[in-house]
């Protein structure tokens, strides 16, 4: 089977998972999605596959070789982003020759060159869309299709091998993927994670990621009498947003360079709240930026009084740059698979996490893989069938690759 055809048979899975629910998994129906997974690797011949309660599948390729070498792992996570449908998926496949592809005629939905350009780059191949109305999955249900193709071409072709676990993940999106994974239990030395964006795509860089959360309070007074004695949180908030510096937000930053992200505000007179994240790759600019949103709580509590701004930081995760360099033969070794299949390998910093940033602070260096995929998290999502076919290639290349190398010494 083609990793595609496995792919479009998972995405029919509605996975999203939720913020919301505080369970874990974060939604049952990711359960069903884990359960299926199981089964197909039990039926392989994997060995010790297991569900566990928090959802994650695991599961172990007994080396086929007398050698000694690492055991590696692949891991790829089942849930969708909440900021696209998962609700009656219909994946449609479409060769590609240029141009904006309709999406939906009843609908007029178009996925449009001019907003997607590097659409384009596909001519000649097949494409897997949605019908405009929904995601496809393809993050990262693409990677889960890719790893278990690969699974079968070692198993059916009897390539040589050795130990490989490999994991199907529940609620990356939300930020809890690595939250319940048992690195013991995976038993991998090293890993990837199959989750990146289009052919070549390798990463080993993040942010170091912070949400903080400032709480405003208030004096609420009718406003006729008010005079030097209401203070409107709302106004205060609003007054903090406005001197953050102004060229560090999304919007006018790109590459590696941070920023500071307003994800809401609300309030009123008596309370009001920002909520904001705060990214950087380099992890002295990191703590930079933290103390800023700090020393300006302390600013304005003491021009507005004591207690007004409370500045509530907390770390998300750290580059995993600092973790992967230690051991960058495994990003290398990646290199080298893909130059091998004809990839030039693109390695460029991640402008957000994976998991593999806090498995690799956990203990598992963790680099990402391509996918095949663009337009994550999007109506607009599409995945190219023949990358999907490499990068198959890719993690069978890597299993044979590390087979037949001597078993490599990690640094923790
Ligand atoms: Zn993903």
């Amino acid at each position: 089977m083609r990793a595609y055809e496995r792919f479009l048979k998972y995405a029919a899975y509605p996975t999203m998972s939720s913020e919301e629910t505080g369970t874990h998994p974060s939604t049952e129906k990711q359960l069903v999605l884990a359960r299926e997974l199981a089964r197909e690797l039990c039926d392989m011949g994997l060995d010790n596959v297991e569900v566990d309660e928090w959802g994650y599948v695991y599961a172990e390729l007994p080396s086929n070789v007398g050698t000694v070498c690492n055991n590696i792992g692949f891991i790829a996570h089942m849930d969708t982003s909440s900021e696209a449908s998962d609700e009656n998926i219909k994946t449609r496949l479409v060769s590609y020759g240029g141009g904006d592809i309709l999406l939906n005629e009843e609908k007029d939905i178009w996925l449009k060159v001019s907003d997607y350009p590097y659409v384009e780059e596909h001519k000649g191949e097949t494409l897997i869309v949605s019908d405009g109305t929904t995601l496809i999955g393809a993050d990262d249900k693409a990677g889960i299709a890719e790893i278990m193709t690969a699974l079968e071409v070692l198993i059916e072709k009897n390539m040589p091998h050795g130990k490989i676990s490999v994991a199907f993940t529940p609620d990356e999106e939300i930020g809890e993927g690595a939250d319940n994974f048992r690195v013991d239990r995976f038993g991998a030395e090293y890993a990837y994670t199959v989750d990146g964006g289009g052919l070549g795509e390798l990463e080993y860089e993040n942010f170091n990621a912070a949400s903080c959360k400032v709480e405003v309070r208030g004096v609420s007074i009718h406003p006729g009498s008010a005079k030097d004695r209401m203070k409107n949180a709302a106004r205060i908030a609003a007054e903090f947003d406005s001197r953050l510096p102004k060229d560090e937000i999304p919007e006018r930053t790109e590459g590696y360079e941070g920023f500071h992200h307003l994800l809401s505000i609300t309030g009123a007179t008596e309370e009001a709240k920002l909520v904001y994240i705060i990214r950087d790759h380099d992890r002295a600019k990191f703590e930079e930026k933290k103390r800023f949103f700090e020393e300006l709580g302390k600013q304005m509590n003491t021009e507005y009084g004591e207690g007004t701004v409370t500045v509530n930081i907390k770390d998300s995760y750290y580059n995993m740059r600092e973790k992967v360099e230690d051991n960058i033969f495994v990003v290398e070794r990646a290199k080298e698979a893909m130059r091998s299949l004809g990839i030039e390998p693109i390695v460029m910093p991640i402008r957000g996490g994976t998991d593999g940033s806090r498995l690799s602070f956990m203990g598992l260096p963790c680099p990402n893989l391509c996918t095949g995929g663009a337009n994550f998290h999007s109506r607009f999502e599409y995945v190219c069938v023949e990358s999907m076919d490499k990068i198959t290639e890719l993690i069978v290349k890597i299993a044979e690759d590390v087979a037949k190398s001597e078993k490599m010494p990690l640094k923790a």
